[in-house]
């Protein structure tokens, strides 16, 4: 089994090490040999673009990752039907050596028990020593499915992996973010939720692989009575390049318009820490941090940010970081790379008119 040295930590789930505690029902379908466990295989999940379907960002980076610093071979495993295939290439070309394509129409609509079975089957067939799921809402929704049918340990909503080649560790924040645990797995499968942007994603190359049509082998089916998207689904802003982000050093309402001006006429977006949030002057869907989301963007202005750590685990992505802050010892001030010691509110409105 894998988990935790220690095997009691409280931010992921450990089956242990001896079968005989597990739950009833762990590990009785499910024959995994873990001596021989290799390879790594990666959850891709796909988003619907106009017409067409694409992988999701953090699908691409795990791949590449897992390219990168897992020996043995390279799997993944993508549902949906035909629209899939075009993607196959893309898949490939990011290093996967075998895409097991779950293709069945009884799971057109998304299902996590019936996907967590496949997945299951496809890892007791696959042995791999890693496997790994995005930290999206899809993610974090199937994962401990999996790790709870295989009785394996799941380290979730990590942001940083090391590996010998088949031994990994991850890393993660703890207690409240205040500080980043390095976290050993002790036995395989090793399972993880990765935070979107966490690594950088791959060069888009085409390659060639080895593509198995999957069929759901089970009867987890529900009856969907609607998959209407929800009205207030917005753009999000782990996808701008650019962001203004606003905290407690903004003190007046009016001001967020001003930031979504300046957003607007740079083709970004604002963003905030969760102090504008409690406020309720934006919504948690905008909140960069620990409990909120990680941004990778090419341009972060942080607009009266102090740069906690909880915040600063959300956008330590960013390419290029620009602090606007008034006081000089500020935590933003050492990550930054260009400090303003001004008044925020002023450079908004001065950079609002020089737009
Ligand atoms: C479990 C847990 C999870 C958390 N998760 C998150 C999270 O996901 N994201 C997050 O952001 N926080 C999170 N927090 C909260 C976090 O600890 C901080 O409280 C928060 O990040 C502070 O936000 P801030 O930088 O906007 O405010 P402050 O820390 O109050 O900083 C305000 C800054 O504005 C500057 N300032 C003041 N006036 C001006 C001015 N006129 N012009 C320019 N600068 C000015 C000040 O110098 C200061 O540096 C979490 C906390 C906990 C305990």
């Amino acid at each position: 089994m894998s988990g935790c040295e220690g095997g009691s930590c409280s931010t992921c789930s450990s089956g242990g090490d001896d079968p005989d505690r597990l739950p009833p029902g762990m590990l009785k379908c499910y024959d995994l040999n873990q001596s021989t466990a290799d390879g790594a295989l990666v959850l891709v999940e796909t988003v619907r673009d106009g017409d067409s379907v694409r992988l999701t960002d953090v699908s691409a980076e795990m791949l590449g990752m897992a390219d990168r610093v897992c020996e043995g071979r390279l799997f993944a495993v993508v549902f949906g039907g035909l629209e899939i295939k075009p993607l196959y290439p893309e898949i490939f070309g990011y290093g996967t050596d075998t895409l097991y394509h779950v293709r069945d129409r009884r799971l057109e609509t998304y299902m996590p028990e019936a996907y967590a079975e496949c997945i299951c089957d496809i890892i007791e067939r696959v042995n791999p020593a890693t496997v790994l799921f995005g930290a999206t809402p899809t993610g974090r929704e199937i994962a401990p499915r999996v790790a709870s049918a295989i009785g394996a340990g799941l380290t979730a909503d990590c942001t940083g992996i090391r590996t010998d080649g088949r031994r990994m560790t991850v890393t993660r924040p703890a207690f409240g973010g205040t500080i980043m645990a390095d976290i050993d797995c002790v036995g395989f499968p090793q399972m993880a939720t990765i935070r979107p942007g966490t690594f950088p994603l791959p060069e888009k190359k085409e390659g060639q692989g080895t593509a198995i049509y999957w069929q759901y082998p089970g009867d987890t089916v529900k009856d969907v009575m609607s998959d209407e998207p929800s009205d207030d689904e917005e753009d999000d802003i782990r996808d701008a390049r650019i962001l203004i982000s606003l905290g407690d050093g903004i003190r007046s309402r009016s001001s967020v318009d001003v930031a979504e001006s300046v957003a607007r006429k740079m083709g970004g977006m604002v963003s905030c820490s969760r102090t504008l949030v409690e406020k309720g002057w934006l919504p948690r869907s905008r909140q960069v941090g620990i409990s909120g989301r990680t941004v990778s963007p090419d341009l972060y202005i942080a607009f009266g940010i102090s740069g906690t750590a909880q915040h600063r685990a959300g956008m330590m992505g960013a390419k290029r970081i620009i602090a606007v802050n008034k006081d000089q010892d500020a935590p933003i001030h050492t990550i930054a790379d260009l400090s303003l010691l001004a008044d925020a509110e002023e450079v908004l409105k001065a950079l609002d008119r020089s737009l």
